[in-house]
């Protein structure tokens, strides 16, 4: 504990472990493996007018010559805490701020909101989003590993060849019947069979809120999530089901989900709920 003898030490106190915070971060910041290695200069704000002049004396001079020019503030006011974001602006702090701060930033790639939309099953999108970054486990990926007997390894679906995602997504028999089925409950014309086709189908409507298109991202993520399920399951437990076992929980997931989803009335929705025995 400290016992500071005037507000002026307490300040000055306050601005010395604010320092040496900020150094223990940065240096956190750079020990992380990955992380971009230019840290920018983090500033410190402070309003104190008592400790500018004081550490106009000190050592803090050379260290930190702008405190100087750091206009005195008003004096009847009490001192604030503000946060300083990636962009300049002056925001008052919270936990989120901050991470926005540090956090790298990459611009928005064109199927971001095919992926994530307000209305997914969360976990199905995160397979997705594997799928599209080409970051699935698959059996391709274990040759390049090197794995012993990686070579003799057959898709667990069809069992005649090797599974890679433009196998499972869906050249593969097995899966070709199920995205076959499910396709005939998207309303989106001339929708392909093969994902990195189907994506670039997404990518220009996939920002409209109109209930066709909002469907067709949750079937086509719901049929994602559960062939990877399905060819888990056969690969680690033993455990398998047919193309219209699959269909049935893809289109017993999607319809649960769509009844708790709001649409606004229309012959088309009318026509949709049909189709979807809501
Ligand atoms: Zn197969």
């Amino acid at each position: 504990m400290v016992i500071a003898r005037s507000t002026m030490e307490s300040e000055f106190i306050a601005l010395d472990k604010a320092g040496e915070e900020v150094e223990w971060l940065r240096q956190f910041v750079k020990d992380i493996p990955k992380w971009p290695k230019h840290v920018s200069a983090i500033r410190i704000h402070c309003n104190s007018q008592s400790v500018i002049v004081s550490v106009s004396y000190t050592i803090f001079l050379q260290k930190f010559p702008m405190l100087l020019n750091v206009p005195i503030p008003n004096r009847d006011e009490s001192d604030k805490l503000f946060w300083k974001t990636h962009d300049g602006s002056l925001v008052e702090f919270s936990a989120k701020q901050a991470w926005e701060s540090i956090r790298p930033h990459a611009s928005k790639v064109d199927w971001a909101e095919f992926v994530w939309f307000a209305n997914a099953i969360p976990r199905h999108s995160f397979i997705t989003w594997l799928l599209v970054k080409e970051k699935l486990k698959t059996q391709d990926k274990m040759k390049d590993w090197d794995v012993v007997d990686a070579y003799s390894l057959l898709c667990s679906l069809c069992k005649l060849q090797h599974d890679s995602h433009n196998h499972l997504f869906f050249e593969c028999k097995f899966s070709l019947e199920v995205w076959e089925r499910v396709k005939r409950l998207i309303d989106i014309p001339g929708i392909g069979n093969k994902w990195k086709e189907i994506v670039q189908q997404f990518v220009p409507v996939a920002k409209r809120k109109v209930a066709r298109v909002i469907v067709a991202k949750i079937v086509f993520t719901a049929t994602v999530y559960f062939v990877w399920q399905e060819r888990n399951a056969r690969l680690f437990r033993g455990e398998s089901r047919n193309p219209t076992q699959v269909f049935n929980i893809i289109f017993g997931t999607v319809r649960l989900k769509l009844m708790s989803v709001k649409f606004k009335e229309s012959p088309h929705v009318h026509k949709l709920k049909m189709a979807w025995k809501i």
